[in-house]
C-alpha cells in the first residue's frame, strides 16, 4: 500500500533542518485532508489554493496556524470518515458535484493534482483488490478500447 504521509513541516531543529512528521496516516488510521483557501475569497465562491494531509492535533494545528498567518483559511475532512466505503463515496461524489454543478470551488492546478493523489491513496483502504479474473477482463477490455474496438 502506498503511504499517505502527514505533510506537516514543523519549523527547524537545532541543525537548521526542517523537521517533517511523515507519519503514514493510512497506517495510523487518523488524520485530516485539509483544503486551504484565501480568506479574501468571497463566501459563494472559494478558491482552493492547496490541499494537504496531516495528523489530527499538533500537526494540523501547526499547519492551520501557519496558513492563517499568511491570510489563508482551512477546512478539513476527517480521514476516519473517508476510509469508510460510504463516507468515501459521499466525499468523492460531493467533490465532483461541487466542481460540476455548483461551480463554487476552483482548484489551483497543484491543489487539484494533490487532491487526486490523496483520493487514490485513500481508495486503497476502501476498495477491494480485484480478482485475477476481474483484472484480466479489465486489461483485455482496456486493450480493445486502445485498439478502437
Ligand atoms: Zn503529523
Amino acid at each position: 500500500m502506498v503511504a499517505l504521509r502527514c505533510t506537516c513541516e514543523q519549523g527547524t531543529n537545532l541543525w537548521g533542518v526542517v523537521s517533517r512528521c511523515r507519519k503514514d496516516l493510512l497506517e495510523e488510521g487518523q488524520g485530516v485532508v485539509a483544503f486551504v483557501f484565501p480568506l479574501s475569497s468571497s463566501g459563494s465562491e472559494r478558491r482552493i489554493a492547496a490541499v494537504y494531509t496531516a495528523c489530527k492535533g499538533i500537526c494540523d494545528r501547526f499547519m492551520r496556524s501557519e496558513n492563517r498567518d499568511r491570510g489563508y483559511g482551512t477546512t478539513y475532512e476527517e480521514l476516519e470518515d473517508l476510509i469508510h466505503p460510504h463516507g468515501f463515496l459521499r466525499w468523492d461524489s460531493a467533490l465532483r458535484n461541487q466542481l460540476r454543478y455548483a461551480n463554487r470551488e476552483y482548484y489551483s492546478p497543484e491543489a487539484y493534482e494533490t487532491l487526486n493523489e490523496i483520493t487514490l491513496k485513500i481508495s486503497q483502504k476502501v476498495l477491494r483488490q480485484p480478482t485475477t479474473e476481474e483484472r484480466n477482463k479489465y486489461l483485455e477490455d482496456q486493450r480493445l478500447r486502445d485498439l478502437g474496438l
